[in-house]
C-alpha cells in the first residue's frame, strides 16, 4: 500500500512510550503547522501524517492492533465513494485536543483559525458497531447491512440551531466574550460562559425540531464491506460515518469491529486453521488416505503406517486468506486422534490376541522381559 509505518512518521521506536509519543508528535506538529508552512503541500501533507499516526498511536487498543496487522488493521474494505480511506480526523482537531483549547493561533501568535468569541468547530463523536460473522463470511468476505443510531445534522435549521428567521443575539451573561469572571476573594477566575458555552452569541428563538442544538438523533444503514480474510478484532473505519460535527466540523468516524464467533470445524490463529480428525487403530498402524473438510471443500490427507496420536499434519494453502497479502492463504492442521474400538467380536478379539502374542515374540513382551530379569537375580 506505500504507506509510512506510523512509527516512523513520528520518528520514534516501536516500544516508545505514551509520552514519548505524545513528545514526538507535538514536535512534529509544529514544526509542519500550515500556519508555519503557508502554501507549503508537503508540509500540509506532513502534518496530516502527524495527525493520522498520532491517533493511532496514542490510543492503547488501536495501537495494539496496528503493531499486530499495520496498516490494515483500520483495513479498507474495498474502494467504495465515500466508504473507509486512511486518513483520519481533522488533524486541526487532534492538534487542539493535544495543545489545548485555541491551538495554534494563540500559541504562537497566528490568526487564521481563530477561535476566541466565534463557535468553535467541534467534531462529531466517533461511533462504534459491534458486528458478528461466521469464519466461512471472513473466509469469502462479505458484505453486511448494518442499522446504528446516531446524531445528524438538523435539516431543519441546517444546523444552525436557530429557528426560521431567528437570529444570533450576542450573549448577555458575558457581553460577547465567551467568558465569565467571578471573584473568590482574592481571585478572579475565569470560566467558559455557562450560558453560551463560550461562543460568545445565543439563538433568539431555538429551532423546534433540534431544541436549539443543531442536531437530531437519526437510525440509519449501511452497507459494510468486510474483505476476505478479516480478522477476530479488526475495526474497520468508516470515515465520516460518525456523529455529525458541530458548527461545522468534521462528521466522526464509525468503527466496525469485527467479531468472528466460534466455529465447530475450526479453531483460527492468524492465517493458520486447526481441526481434530479421528483415525481407526488400524489404519494409524497401516497407513491410509483420507478426505478432511477443509474451510471451502475438501482434500485429501496422506497417513503414513506408523502415525502416532496426537500428529499434526498440515494441508498447505488451505488456512484463511492473508489481508495483506491477496491471493496467499495460511495453511491447515490436522491434529490426529487414534480411535481405539470399544466393542470387539469375537473373532476380532481373536485375531488382536494373536496379534499380542506375536507382538510380545518378537520384542520380548513385558512379562518376558520381567521372567528373565527376575531369574537372572
Ligand atoms: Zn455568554
Ligand atoms: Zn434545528
Amino acid at each position: 500500500m506505500g504507506k509510512t509505518d506510523y512509527y516512523d512518521v513520528l520518528g520514534v521506536s516501536k516500544n516508545a512510550s505514551e509520552e514519548d509519543i505524545k513528545k514526538a508528535y507535538r514536535r512534529m506538529a509544529v514544526k509542519y503547522h500550515p500556519d508555519k508552512n503557508p502554501g507549503d503541500k508537503v508540509a500540509e501533507e506532513k502534518f496530516k501524517e502527524v495527525a493520522e499516526a498520532y491517533e493511532v498511536l496514542k490510543d492503547s487498543d488501536k495501537r495494539a492492533a496496528y503493531d499486530r496487522y499495520g496498516h490494515s488493521a483500520f483495513a479498507q474494505g474495498g474502494a467504495q465513494a465515500g466508504g473507509w480511506g486512511s486518513g483520519g480526523h481533522d488533524p486541526f482537531d487532534i492538534f487542539r485536543d493535544v495543545f489545548g483549547g485555541s491551538g495554534f493561533d494563540d500559541l504562537f501568535g497566528f490568526g487564521r483559525h481563530g477561535s476566541s468569541g466565534e463557535s468553535r468547530r467541534q467534531a462529531g463523536s466517533d461511533l462504534r458497531y459491534n458486528l458478528k460473522i461466521t469464519l466461512e463470511e471472513a473466509f469469502h468476505g462479505t458484505e453486511k447491512t448494518i442499522k446504528y443510531s446516531k446524531h445528524v445534522t438538523c435539516a431543519k435549521c441546517s444546523g444552525s440551531g436557530a429557528a426560521p428567521g431567528s437570529k444570533k443575539v450576542t450573549c448577555k451573561t458575558c457581553g460577547g466574550t465567551g467568558v465569565f469572571s467571578m471573584r473568590q476573594g482574592f481571585f478572579s477566575m475565569q470560566q467558559t460562559c455557562p450560558d453560551c458555552h463560550g461562543a460568545g452569541t445565543k439563538i433568539e428563538t431555538p429551532c423546534h425540531n433540534c431544541r436549539g442544538t443543531g442536531r437530531v438523533m437519526e437510525s440509519c444503514t449501511t452497507k459494510v464491506k468486510i474483505p476476505a480474510g478479516i480478522f477476530d478484532g479488526a475495526s474497520l473505519r468508516m470515515r465520516n460515518m460518525g456523529e455529525a460535527g458541530a458548527n461545522g466540523g468534521p462528521n466522526g468516524d464509525l468503527y466496525v469491529a469485527i467479531y468472528i464467533m466460534e466455529n465447530k470445524r475450526f479453531e483460527r490463529h492468524e492465517n493458520d486453521l486447526y481441526c481434530t480428525r479421528k483415525i481407526p487403530f488400524t489404519m494409524a498402524a497401516l497407513g491410509g488416505e483420507i478426505e478432511v473438510e477443509t474451510v471451502d471443500g475438501q482434500a485429501n490427507l496422506k497417513i503414513p503406517a506408523g502415525t502416532q496420536s496426537e500428529t499434526m499434519f498440515r494441508i498447505k494453502g488451505q488456512g484463511m486468506p492473508d489481508l495483506n497479502r491477496p491471493g496467499n492463504r495460511g495453511n491447515q492442521y490436522v491434529k490426529i486422534t487414534i480411535d481405539v474400538p470399544t466393542k470387539l467380536s469375537r473373532e476380532q478379539k481373536e485375531k488382536l490376541q494373536e496379534f499380542e502374542k506375536m507382538c510380545n515374540m518378537k520384542s520380548g513382551g513385558f512379562f518376558q522381559r520381567f521372567k528373565e530379569k527376575f531369574e537372572s537375580l
